[in-house]
């Protein structure tokens, strides 16, 4: 018998902020449980309705998000501890699939600038051998 899925499971569903892989099982769980999907209506409905849990609207809001400014910092290690923990609590547990993709993409800007210097260094050096070369 697998885990049961919370109301802030379903919630979190319905936000897609649920980590991907538990995001796939409710989904599976949804195709052959009536009760499951019923819930997952009746919160749907009340969202409709504007009820929200106050999780749902931090959620939503994104309120519990640190900054792109944030991350970056983090992956420079520039953030106090506290900071760090949380974000690595927000990212890796919480599976915060915007924070990850905003991570991702800082990474990756991150490595492309550490290429351009390697590459810049490259040719500088290139170019001083070559007048060197040259010269009589
Ligand atoms: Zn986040």
């Amino acid at each position: 018998m697998s885990v049961p899925f919370r109301q802030s499971d379903l919630d979190a569903y319905l936000d897609e902020a649920l980590p991907a892989e538990e995001m796939g099982r409710l989904e599976k769980a949804l195709r052959d449980d009536a009760e499951l999907m019923g819930r997952l209506q009746t919160i749907h409905g009340r969202r409709n309705a504007g009820v929200h849990s106050l999780g749902a609207i931090w959620r939503r809001r994104r309120l519990s998000c640190p900054s792109r400014e944030q991350l970056g910092s983090y992956l420079l290690g520039a953030v106090p501890d506290d900071v760090a923990a949380y974000i690595a609590f927000h990212v890796e547990m919480v599976g915060c699939r915007y924070c990850q993709a905003n991570l991702s993409d800082l990474q990756g800007r991150e490595a492309e600038s550490q290429e351009a210097v390697q590459n810049r260094r490259q040719r500088y050096f290139q170019s001083s051998a070559g007048y060197l070369r040259r010269a009589p």
